[in-house]
């Protein structure tokens, strides 16, 4: 809940800011004081027929997200490493911003055996969306196949993009989603957010990790408020826990290999992740229910299986000389391990891994 708070803490900023930048303009407005000063009468122009031009831009706490100043006494956000996702063509091809599919003429035969999606480095983090117990797990069920995951939470509780990416799709879904939030990402994954409250982004908007996208509702086809949570790649759905451990907030891969074959409903990540702890036992049941064991093996192990990863989030004045003698390591082993550099600057929420 860290990051949230931090969006907020530096909105007011920016109002506070942007407020100052309005006095200052009306104060120092000649023509308009003179006329005033003229007729006797003030008038205050509206909004709207002000033009619009960038005055100004003011940094804030966020290295990489300015704040602009218009001359119209409006500001926005600026992310000059987000705007660059635009020159990605995964956010023109295939962007359809009605229908919730956008994909169609693509069928599962022509996706490759096996797709290798990054998804973090030093730049592009992780949040967990929300975290909780999994009630409800992908897979088959008597009525309607599940294509997500269900994690209950208290209503209003706020929904965190996981990656940086771009808004596909943002309203009232009538097929039972409810509210949905569909955010793509730079390696073409989508996460779907479902039953929302309430949506708190816009299509086309560009959204960074651990910025809330929505609030957990019961829209839709939902019994209790809940959080019904997909993943997808060119419409396909997998598990969402072969990336996620929503109980713990955790990412499980830094390059997941995303295979074909968990693109099947009856492909469970409980499955797989078991065949980690019991490979003997696991890899007699994997024979048994089809022969795609070698593609199977292509997959990284979960870090937990790699010698239990200590994870630190980045609070507020942490810096990696404080962090490291914390965790009994060094500066080096962390910058190390998160592909980083000494330098580099620590963010409100980040995730380092520090053993
Ligand atoms: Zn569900």
């Amino acid at each position: 809940m860290i990051i949230p708070m931090y969006f907020r803490i530096f909105a007011h900023r920016s109002r506070l800011v942007a407020g100052l930048f309005l006095g200052l303009t009306l104060c120092a407005a000649p023509g308009e004081a003179s006329a005033q000063r003229r007729t006797g009468t003030p008038v205050t122009p509206r909004l709207e027929e002000l033009p619009r031009r960038p005055m100004d831009t003011i940094p804030t706490a966020d290295p990489e997200t300015k704040v602009i100043i218009f001359s119209n006494n409006t500001w926005e956000y600026y992310r000059p490493e987000l705007r660059r996702l635009d020159r990605l063509p995964v956010f023109s091809e295939h962007w359809d911003t009605a229908s919730v599919f956008s994909y169609r003429n693509i069928e599962l035969g022509e996706l490759p055996a096996t797709v290798d999606l990054r998804m973090v480095d030093s730049l592009g983090q992780f949040c967990c969306p929300v975290q909780g117990k999994v009630l409800s797990k992908y897979g088959p069920r008597r009525r309607r196949n599940h294509h997500g995951v269900d994690i209950p939470m208290k209503p209003g509780e706020p929904v965190l993009a996981a990656f940086d990416g771009k808004v596909r799709y943002a309203k009232y879904n009538t097929g039972g989603y409810g509210n949905l939030v569909i955010i793509r990402h730079p390696n073409g994954l989508e996460t779907w957010h479902s039953h929302l409250m309430k949506c708190n982004v816009r299509v086309g908007d560009y959204v960074k990790t651990g910025q809330v996208i929505g609030y957990v509702g019961q829209t839709g086809r939902a019994f209790g408020p809940h959080l019904h949570f997909e993943t997808r790649y060119c419409d396909q759905s997998f598990d969402p826990e072969f990336l996620f451990d929503f109980e713990n907030g955790m990412l499980r891969y830094q390059t997941f290999a995303l295979n074909r074959d968990y693109f099947s409903i009856y492909s469970r990540a409980s499955e797989l992740l078991e065949e980690d702890d019991e490979p003997d036992l696991a890899n007699t049941l994997l024979a048994e229910a089809d022969d795609s064991t070698m593609i199977r093996a292509a997959q990284p192990k979960p870090a937990s299986a790699t010698g239990a990863p200590v994870y630190h989030i980045v609070k507020k004045g942490d810096i990696l000389g404080r962090i490291a003698p914390k965790y009994g390591t060094t500066i080096a082993r962390i910058c190390q391990l998160n592909g980083i550099d000494r330098n580099s600057t620590l963010r409100l929420g980040q995730r380092l891994r520090v053993r």
